[in-house]
């Protein structure tokens, strides 16, 4: 996760209101007060937090407690909107053909980014193809065109050419069919005269839909400077916050783009090309605060079993082969690690109960039966009923393992027929499968 010091600053806090006694004056005093505390070594600007600060004492004090809610869930929700609204709505970027020019100081991360955008609408289904228009930067042209090839993206660039310009006009006349196309541009170490020019050329000769800039979220809340500048020289769409997984200045960069006439698309959470994520501000404070995200989890897991065509009624009424647990299994392979999945449950769930050993037994076994499974026919996949010991002794030969892992891996197998029969509703039962498990 993300800025985890101040997620857990943020978190004790929460502990702390609900487990105090009653909601008084002091109270929430307190609570104001390590909230502040947690803000303010991430770095977020003074004036904000005291404003929010008092936004959270009057309401919370003040404020009639919703029907249906206690008083303690009542300052949690207010704490929530007030975070939530501190780091702005958020720009969303269609899914849709469009071009994209990415801008930025030197080393801000904006060649990185640009594969993993790439990526990104790749996974949506798009076809994105990249331009490298960065002929300052030695190296930018190898570096971006080895990031394009291993995602196999299409990249255009010309190395040893000082013409962005023009190579930005070849590159999209041969991508004219293509989705996404996304212009990698020069940075400088500040906006100076020449880069604003060469942005400014490149901008008529492109004219894109989105113009992205992209910060290095170490630079705290001198984003906002950043995004100011940028804003009124070049003019710019939405930015993008990079290595947020690096920094204890999250929460300053985050906040101090709400401050200007632009908000933040998408974050960067790390070096691989898919650490890349949409932001969405109530997703993100409710992760960040421990609350739980069912929405995304539920969307991830409604993404990966659609691919994988689960026949969830023919399941329901107990037609649970071993062949729809092991598509069942790479469904949740694909959602991410069960640590992820376990994180993005409600707070004082699942959650919070998990010893930290078992995700990892947990991760193990899946991977286990998996290749278990591997060693099956077709025809036991399909009715396992079929499976006696002369077969298991094989199974386990064929995969590497014990029979007792075939037998523990068929009794599981029947623990979860049975949780499927007992689903009502249609509705995939993640939490209930999760428990199962
Ligand atoms: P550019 O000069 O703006 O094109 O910067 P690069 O794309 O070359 O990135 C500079 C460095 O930052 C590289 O080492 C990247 O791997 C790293 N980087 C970029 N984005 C992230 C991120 O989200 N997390 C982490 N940890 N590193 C990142």
């Amino acid at each position: 996760m993300v800025m985890d010091k101040l997620g857990s600053s943020l978190q004790d806090a929460i502990k702390k209101l609900v487990s105090s006694g009653r909601i008084d004056e002091k109270t929430v005093n307190d609570v104001v007060k390590d909230i502040q505390r947690a803000l303010l070594q991430s770095d977020v600007n003074v004036k904000m937090v005291m404003t929010m600060s008092k936004h959270i004492k009057e309401r919370a004090l003040k404020e009639e407690v919703p029907k249906g809610m206690n008083p303690r869930e009542h300052v949690i929700r207010i704490v929530y909107q007030e975070l939530t609204s501190i780091i702005g709505k958020g720009t969303d970027i269609p899914l849709k053909p469009q071009k994209i020019m990415m801008i930025g100081l030197q080393g801000s991360g904006k060649t990185t980014t640009t594969s993993k955008l790439a990526r990104y609408f790749q996974k949506k289904g798009l076809r994105p193809a990249v331009i490298c228009a960065d002929t300052f930067r030695p190296g930018a042209y190898q570096q971006l065109k080895t990031l394009c090839e291993r995602l196999n993206v299409a990249f255009y660039g010309e190395e040893g050419n000082e013409d962005a310009v023009g190579i930005v006009k070849r590159g999209l006349k041969e991508f004219e069919k293509y989705d996404i196309k996304i212009i990698d541009t020069a940075g400088r170490h500040a906006l100076e005269k020449d880069l604003i020019k060469e942005m400014e050329d490149i901008h008529a000769i492109c004219d894109p839909d989105y113009k992205l800039l992209v910060l290095d979220a170490a630079i705290g809340q001198q984003a906002s400077e950043q995004a100011r500048a940028f804003n009124e020289s070049i003019g710019i769409s939405g930015v993008i916050i990079t290595k947020l997984d690096g920094t204890a200045k999250g929460g300053g960069a985050l906040s101090a783009v709400s401050e200007t006439n632009s908000s933040i698309a998408f974050i960067g959470t790390g070096e691989t090309p898919e650490d890349l994520e949409k932001f969405e501000p109530d997703r993100f404070i409710s992760r960040l605060l421990g609350m739980g995200d069912i929405k995304t989890l539920l969307e991830k897991a409604e993404e990966s079993l659609d691919k994988d065509e689960l026949d969830m009624e023919a399941m329901m009424k107990g037609r649970f082969t071993l062949k729809d647990m092991y598509k069942q299994m790479e469904a949740l392979n694909k959602m991410g690690p069960m640590k992820q999945i376990m994180q993005m449950l409600p707070l004082g769930g699942l959650g919070a109960k998990i010893p930290e050993d078992a995700y990892q037994v947990t991760g193990d076994k899946l991977t286990r039966y998996r290749i278990i499974m591997d060693s099956m026919t077709e025809e036991e996949m399909l009715n396992p009923r079929l499976i006696g010991s002369s077969r298991i002794k094989r199974i386990s030969r064929g995969s590497g393992n014990s029979p007792e892992d075939v037998r523990e891996l068929l009794k599981y197998h029947k623990m979860m027929q049975n949780a499927m029969k007992g689903m009502r509703g249609g509705k995939f039962n993640m939490q209930k499968i999760m428990k199962k498990m």
